[in-house]
């Protein structure tokens, strides 16, 4: 199996339950096909922890409530809810796996366009 993949998986399910997702697009206001974006990209979160505790990827389900307890900020605060088509946009921009580094980049792009776009 794809254990890379999974791990990241195994978190999400979990974490997922207490996502707060908005009723509408951040940038245009738009209420259908919504999705939630993490600022802090989960998949490099969950292998940074990895690799600083020495944990082995096989025993997600034995760290995964810790992981989530300590990341709470990027897993819970530090994202936002977009339309499907800014979010492809957002991801056009920023990659598929936006680096950690970029976080403020891409809060600071999104609220442009939510300027450009006028929604008060
Ligand atoms: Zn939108
Ligand atoms: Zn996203």
């Amino acid at each position: 199996m794809d254990l890379k993949r999974d791990i990241v998986k195994y978190i999400r399910d979990k974490a997922k339950n207490n996502y707060e997702k908005g009723t509408e697009c951040r940038i245009c206001g738009s209420t259908v096909k919504l999705d939630f974006h993490h600022f802090y990209t989960l998949s490099p979160l969950v292998h940074n922890y990895v690799a600083k505790n020495k944990l082995d990827p096989k025993n997600i389900l034995s760290f995964r409530d810790e992981f989530i307890e300590e990341h709470r900020e990027e897993l819970y605060d530090h994202t936002v809810t977009l339309c499907h088509e800014h979010h492809l946009q957002l991801h056009s921009i920023y990659g598929r796996n936006p680096g950690l580094g970029t976080a403020n980049k891409q809060k600071n792009w999104v609220e442009i366009q939510r300027e450009k776009h006028g929604v008060v």
